[in-house]
């Protein structure tokens, strides 16, 4: 396997660990194709990478707030957070087995 880079994303130093940016770089390329094309975003326009990547397709990603399939599932009795009683509303929402 030969080791490659992303030319999306800027190169870390060794020995630093980059946070998840749910790929702000693929909101930021969704958001001027849709600006460009004079129309509003659309949930198919920015899906982080490995969302779209995942072979078991167990992963979600979209608007809470909307009828997505996404919010469908947050707002399931599966679902569940991490740390819920500290209140900091974290936006990774996990479901259990049900
Ligand atoms: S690929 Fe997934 S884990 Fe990596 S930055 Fe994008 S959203 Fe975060």
């Amino acid at each position: 396997m030969i080791a490659t880079t992303n030319p999306d994303v800027s190169r870390r130093t060794v020995g630093v660990t980059e946070k998840c940016t749910f790929c702000h770089h693929r909101l930021i390329k969704g958001r001027e194709q849709a600006a460009f094309e004079e129309r509003s975003m659309a949930e198919s326009d920015y899906q982080p990478a490995c969302v779209e990547s995942c072979p078991a397709e167990a992963m979600y990603f979209g608007d809470l707030d909307a009828e997505t399939e996404v919010a469908a599932h947050a707002h399931s009795a599966r679902a569940f957070t991490l740390l819920e009683d500290l209140g900091a509303k974290p936006k990774v929402i996990y479901l259990n087995e049900g």
